[in-house]
């Protein structure tokens, strides 16, 4: 084996090293700088068995591996900081450090290395631990929607509906300047308001909602975007989704999970919820995060969502999350 400098893009991210360092052996033929690992045993051809693919130039190798005192020590150190990870057996667990070449050819974690949590103590630390994760790759996410006051991120929350956020940030600065007050959007027809908002698409709808919104919000809320969401769902164009977004990034109120495409998609993949329907996997997000993370959460999970959690072919290589995530769509 060669031993050199080597700068392994995915071990500086991680911190339990295992999986990586088996990588950067396997793929490069050589340890990191700083192995959390060490090799107990020279990396070796694995015989050919019956059935084995014949691709070219493949090769299958059984590395085995054993941490080195020191790396054990620093995780059973990470570990006993570990904030309500009262006892080792809550924490996931590595799993056998036996793979093949061909499991981690592409850089990323398989699925099937990845162990899942038996219990509800073990799927309790792994999310505290994807929660840890987020923030260490997102901390400061936030709505992307650019807005003064709550009515403006309403209105532009509206407007993002099969939309993106950029677009709906260039309409915007314009429809405020044409249109500062509540009461110019009650008051203004649905043809013109239609036709400033056209490049949004599905203008007729939203331009409805949007009128129906001001109406309602100057009528019965005395002109200010109402605070429960209670009261926020019926106003028009706002259900669950947008109730959140306002109430959280306008105003810090916790009052759910805001469960937009890319939080339906990642939940799922992080097997924080089995369902498919928005408001069943917010009631599932609801009990899984902590009250006081569900805010961050959603903006966090549409970053990564944007980033690299993406919906086709993600980019697995470059997630801190890989080592807990065993999602069966992983880009490996
Ligand atoms: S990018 Fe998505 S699918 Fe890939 S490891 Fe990260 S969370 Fe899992």
């Amino acid at each position: 084996m060669r031993h050199q400098p080597l700068q392994c893009q995915i071990g500086e991210h991680c911190r339990d090293k295992v999986q990586r360092e088996i990588h950067c052996v396997i793929t490069h033929g050589i340890a990191a700088a700083e192995p959390a690992i060490k090799p107990e045993r020279q990396v070796r051809q694995r015989p050919r068995w019956k059935g084995m693919p014949q691709a070219a130039g493949e090769q299958r190798i059984i590395v085995e591996m054993e941490r080195s005192g020191e790396a054990a020590a620093e995780r059973d150190q990470c570990d006993n900081n570990e904030k309500g990870s009262a006892t080792r057996k809550d924490n996931i667990s590595v799993p056998k450090t036996k793979v093949t070449a061909k499991d981690t050819a592409a850089g990323a974690t398989p699925s099937k290395l990845v162990p899942r949590p038996k219990t509800a103590a073990e799927r309790k630390a792994r999310v505290a631990k994807i929660l840890k994760l987020l923030d260490e790759m997102y901390p400061n996410a936030t709505c992307a929607l650019h807005h003064n006051d709550p009515w403006q991120l309403l209105v532009a929350t509206i407007l993002s509906a099969q939309c993106t956020d950029k677009r709906v940030n260039e309409v915007t600065p314009g429809l405020f300047r044409k249109y500062p007050a509540v009461a110019d959007f009650a008051h203004v027809s649905q043809a013109e308001l239609a036709q400033d908002i056209r490049s949004t698409g599905f203008f007729n709808n939203k331009s409805k909602s949007v009128i129906g919104a001001a109406q309602k919000i100057l009528n019965q809320f005395d002109g200010q975007v109402p605070k429960t969401i209670e009261e926020l769902l019926t106003v028009p164009g706002a259900a669950r989704k947008t109730a959140n977004v306002v109430l959280g990034t306008a105003y810090g109120i916790a009052s759910g999970v805001v469960v937009d495409t890319h939080v339906q998609r990642l939940s799922r993949r992080l097997d924080l919820t089995k369902h498919a329907e928005p408001v069943k996997i917010e009631q599932d997000l609801m009990k899984v995060i902590p009250k006081d993370k569900w805010i961050l959460f959603s903006h966090q999970i549409i970053h990564h969502g944007r980033a690299l959690c993406v919906a086709r072919k993600p980019k697995c290589v470059e997630c801190k999350i890989d080592w807990l995530c065993y999602a069966k769509d992983k880009n490996v």
